[in-house]
């Protein structure tokens, strides 16, 4: 196994999401000291290196050849090598190339340091105002409705907020979708951020679809938070107790089921439920 001294090392650098002037100090100072700079589109990253005067040679790193070019790439860093893995905007290997290269640097014992900086989904998440706590982030939305739909009834009683990158073209169907399998809960989208004209919309994903759709066209790229799903907290005993006192008048379910129902429904122990279940049948007896 080569050691980490004798090989070169990985930099993931964050680029800018679109204001250049968010490429930070130090992501600037390591595109101009590294030996080699692996880009998702050299084309793009060759304008945000004109723009900072650097002249470092470019190699691409793209989706569908990650493997391939990975392999020499680490063949390079074994020899002693420094390479920066850029993508076109934000952080490498969030929903862009990288993780496969990451990884083959792990294995072969390379080091890997990462230059944070920009990328849409935090910065979405730092404006849109969510619950403190943590967030799921889908990634990029199924793009076939019957996947989009399915994923998203798969995590329609989920707490956390979900959070997912659309393209402009397909951001009324994906926000449709999300109405009807999530229902019309707070929302914040932001369109073209760090741009010139750069939009966030923190209203209802019904109310934010009906505001696109009235325009002509919908430019730009999102991404979009939606709020979790709200579930009321009920976990004292008098809680617990009152909606056993309701299913047993309702006369539908046994105590068995009610408690098995119960339990399950808001996640406690069946044994704990049972105690207080007993309590409740008793009482009509
Ligand atoms: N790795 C990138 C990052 O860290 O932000 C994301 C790359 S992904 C291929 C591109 C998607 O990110 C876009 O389709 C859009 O959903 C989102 N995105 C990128 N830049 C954005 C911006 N300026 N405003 C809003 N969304 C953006």
């Amino acid at each position: 196994m080569p050691s980490l001294q004798s090989s070169g090392c990985l930099y993931v650098v964050a680029t800018p999401i679109g204001n250049l002037e968010d490429l930070t100090i130090r992501a600037a100072r390591i595109l101009g000291e590294v030996d080699l700079i692996a880009a998702e589109d050299t084309r793009v990253s060759r304008k945000l290196l004109n723009h900072i005067g650097i002249a470092t040679p470019l190699v691409s790193h793209y989706k569908g050849q990650e493997a391939r070019q990975s392999a020499g790439l680490v063949k390079k860093l074994l020899q002693g090598q420094t390479i920066a893995l850029i993508s076109d905007a934000g952080t490498p290997a969030i929903s862009d190339p990288g993780s496969r290269l990451v990884h083959d640097c792990h294995e072969a014992n390379i080091k890997v340091i990462p230059i944070p900086g920009p990328s849409a989904l935090t910065s979405l998440t730092s404006v849109a105002g969510l619950p403190e706590g943590g967030f799921i982030f889908l990634g990029f939305l199924p793009s076939k409705k019957g996947q989009r739909r399915k994923l998203l009834t798969r995590y329609s009683q989920e707490e956390l907020p979900l959070i997912f990158y659309e393209s402009p073209h397909r951001i009324i169907a994906s926000l449709k979708d999300v109405e009807s399998i999530l229902g019309n809960r707070p929302a914040c989208l932001g369109r073209e951020l760090t741009k010139l004209h750069e939009e966030i919309l923190a209203m209802p994903v019904g109310e934010a679809r009906a505001f696109l759709q009235n325009r002509a066209t919908i430019k730009g790229e999102f991404v979009v938070a939606i709020h979790g799903c709200e579930t009321e907290e009920i976990s004292s005993e008098e809680d617990v107790e009152q909606l056993l006192i309701m299913l047993h008048a309702q006369g539908n379910l046994s105590m068995k089921d009610a408690v098995k129902k119960l339990s399950r429904d808001l996640g406690l122990s069946r044994s704990e439920v049972y105690k207080i279940g007993l309590q409740v049948w008793k009482k009509d007896e």
